[in-house]
């Protein structure tokens, strides 16, 4: 869907009105202004001109009333007594070039994607796809929202709704994140084609939050995670936007709750080691706890390599700890080392349970209740 052409020339002023500079500033919709349509909205435009200054228009669409009707309630509402008198005596309707005409408060350029996208709603879908979460298709759900049109809001939730939500939701996430990025790494860049791409379809950090505070709060502490956990200097994993640092255009306030969830995330990972690896515990008085000095130095080793990584990223860190004990290692002396099947089911349990914990302490860690 291209973004709604903004005309060069002025219109020309329309025979109905007798104040000239106000006709100049009202502008038919190149591809909107539709001759049989039974209605006109006109809507609050502005332009940037070459000076700096704001020039305000007011952009006008010429519309199928049943389209309107066809996609919200609430517009069907609100404007079939558009063009009704309500009496006799009452002056007749406003009516422009023929029609009813309907004044809206929205902003003129929203309102040109949310009704391109009430005609051609198929479209609206393949831009998704090949965009993502665009300004175009921001603008066509804060217009759908408020008229309440469910069809045209459904696909766009739909990848706002997509962030992890819960722990496991994150995993998955997670890792098509990495098989992502290694099918970026072996290919040089995002293709064309790569049409499931996490990272084509989210917006930028910034618009994620607001975007989830408007419209799916229970993505927050997901999105605010896959912030915080990246180091400074680096790109956010799932941006698209290349020259993006940590906190780019995030708000103050948001800033301020990346830097203190940061420094509570670094704390949890310092706090790992001892919980994970903690002594064993007696599963009963029969077998007794691990002894065995494999498992000691397993451990040992695990402390010094894996735990002992500087990062904020605590369920990562869980996530490599994991893999590790699960399959055993060769530590430098060249010693290969395992955990008794005890230790790694104990081990894989605390592990599980960290993981929970931590996601579901997020919204204290960021400030969020
Ligand atoms: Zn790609
Ligand atoms: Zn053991």
């Amino acid at each position: 869907m291209s973004a709604p052409n903004v005309q060069e020339k002025n219109s020309p002023s329309y025979p109905h009105q007798e104040n000239a500079e106000e006709a100049a500033l009202c502008e038919r919709h190149p591809t909107l202004y539709i001759a049989e349509g039974d209605i006109v909205l006109s809507a609050p435009a502005r332009r940037k001109l070459a000076d700096g200054s704001d020039e305000r228009r007011s952009q006008y669409f010429r519309v199928h009333r049943a389209v309107l009707y066809k996609h919200s309630a609430v517009l069907r509402k609100m404007l079939t007594v558009v063009g009704r008198r309500t009496s006799r005596r009452t002056a007749s309707a406003v009516v422009y070039d023929g029609v009813p005409h309907a004044p809206l408060s929205d902003d003129g350029e929203d309102l040109a994607a949310f009704l391109h996208a009430c005609y051609r709603p198929g479209e609206l879908c393949e831009h998704l796809e090949k965009r993502g979460l665009s300004p175009a298709a921001e603008a066509i759900l804060r217009i759908a929202s408020k008229y309440e049109c469910n069809a045209l809001m459904e696909p766009i939730l739909r990848i706002i709704r997509g962030w992890p939500t819960t722990v496991d939701a994150w995993e998955k996430w997670d890792a098509a994140l990495d098989a992502e990025s290694f099918h970026h790494s072996s290919l040089g860049r995002c293709s064309e084609d790569c049409r499931s791409c996490i990272s084509k379809r989210l917006p930028t950090p910034s618009h994620a939050l607001n975007l989830a505070r408007l419209y799916c709060a229970e993505a927050l502490p997901g999105i605010f995670y896959s912030i915080a956990r990246t180091p400074t200097g680096q790109f956010v994993t799932w941006s698209r936007e290349l020259d993006l640092g940590w906190v780019c255009d995030i708000r103050p306030e948001d800033q301020e709750r990346l830097i203190e969830g940061r420094k509570k995330l670094k704390t949890e990972c310092e706090k790992l080691v001892d919980v994970v690896l903690a002594p064993p515990r007696a599963p009963s008085l029969e077998t007794g706890a691990c002894r065995r000095e494999e498992c000691e130095k397993f451990k040992d080793w695990l402390a010094d390599t894996i735990f002992a990584q500087n990062s904020y990223d605590v369920l990562g860190l869980l996530k490599r700890c994991a893999s590790t004990f699960q399959y055993g290692r060769r530590v430098d002396d060249g010693e290969y080392l395992e955990l008794c099947s005890l230790c790694q089911k104990e081990v894989w349990c605390r592990i599980r349970k960290e993981k929970s914990r931590v996601w579901d302490n997020l919204p204290n860690i960021f400030n969020l209740a």
